[in-house]
């Protein structure tokens, strides 16, 4: 039996090795099958909710697709036309979800902890879409099993992470898994008003080795991974200094032209300027690939969370 049945998940770091290398396995096994069969049947009779209170894509989407793929069913919790418009409380909200007796719940909230908060209010297993500014656990998980299968490895690999490392969650996420590879270097590539926080740094002390640099230039050609975030408008409290920051950094075909080598450019997505659609055609753009590797991990989070 697998070590995550019936587990939350609520950070990056409720992976230890050992599990990430075996889910990477598992999906690599799953897209086959979902390849040669479209629906599978491990997870007939079981029911996942998604309960989102902040907008997502991919993130919502792909769990969907994941969970259908795996032959269970989805219900969808959507907060504009539920009675949170009447005041219901989120936290209520969970409750009754939890009382139809789902499977897995995964949640998404602008609030950070808002997981870690219903986890013991709900029997069900709960997975964390993202919660504020704190973490974003399988956006990690694909995101390193992206980097494992485009460099074969995890081990010693050289990350520059750059844009919003303050505000954007799955900056401190990845940082996190990370630290279950050995010899991994992140530069932490962003305006100094946007360097990631302090909380984050304290839990990969010593277990990474770091930089905090202003400019991708300066990093280029040491990188094996260029992870781009955008700038989370939407968690500035001062407009102003969001337009200020705007177009502080910006990666597009030209600038990537000037170096000899380049590394595999990678983006959680969705991207809004900072990364130029002129980028797309160069062989080592993997967003989309990136994007589409979030259905086949979620599958084997899904398949060992729920124990099919
Ligand atoms: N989609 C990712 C998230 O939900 C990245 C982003 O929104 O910038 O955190």
């Amino acid at each position: 039996m697998s070590g995550l049945v019936g587990k939350d998940i609520l950070s990056a770091f409720d992976f230890e090795r050992q599990d990430l290398f075996r889910l990477f396995i598992l999906a690599e096994r799953l897209k086959e099958e979902i390849n040669d069969f479209g629906i599978l049947n491990y997870a007939v009779g079981k029911l996942m909710v998604t309960a989102f209170f902040e907008p997502s894509t991919r993130t919502k989407v792909s769990f969907q697709f994941a969970m259908k793929r795996l032959g269970g069913d989805v219900i969808d919790f959507i907060e504009e036309v539920s009675s949170l418009q009447k005041g219901e409380t989120e936290e209520d909200t969970m409750r009754i979800l939890d009382g139809y007796d789902p499977d897995v719940i995964v949640v998404r909230h602008s609030k950070p902890f808002f997981p870690h908060k219903v986890k013991d209010m709900v029997k069900a297993p709960i997975i964390n879409g993202g919660d504020g500014t704190n973490e974003h656990p399988t956006q990690a998980l694909l995101d390193v099993y992206t980097i494992w299968k485009e460099l074969g490895r995890v081990d010693g690999v050289v990350i520059g992470m750059m844009g919003d490392l303050k505000y954007g969650r799955t900056i401190p996420s990845l940082s996190y898994m990370l630290t279950r590879f050995n010899d991994v270097t992140i530069y932490f590539i962003s305006p100094k008003e946007l360097q990631v926080r302090e909380e984050v740094i304290k839990k990969i002390e010593g277990k990474v080795t770091y930089y905090m640099v202003e400019k991708p230039e300066d990093v280029m050609e040491k990188l094996d991974v260029l992870y781009v975030t955008r700038l989370q408008k939407e968690r500035f409290s001062d407009p102003q200094e969001y337009e200020r920051l705007k177009g502080s950094y910006k990666i597009e075909r030209a600038m990537l032209q000037k170096f000899k080598r380049l590394p595999i450019i990678m983006h959680p997505l969705p991207r809004v300027w900072e990364l130029s659609t002129d980028v797309d055609d160069l062989p080592q753009a993997k967003y989309f690939n990136q994007a589409k590797n979030g259905v086949y991990i979620r599958a084997a989070l899904l398949k060992e969370v729920l124990g099919v």
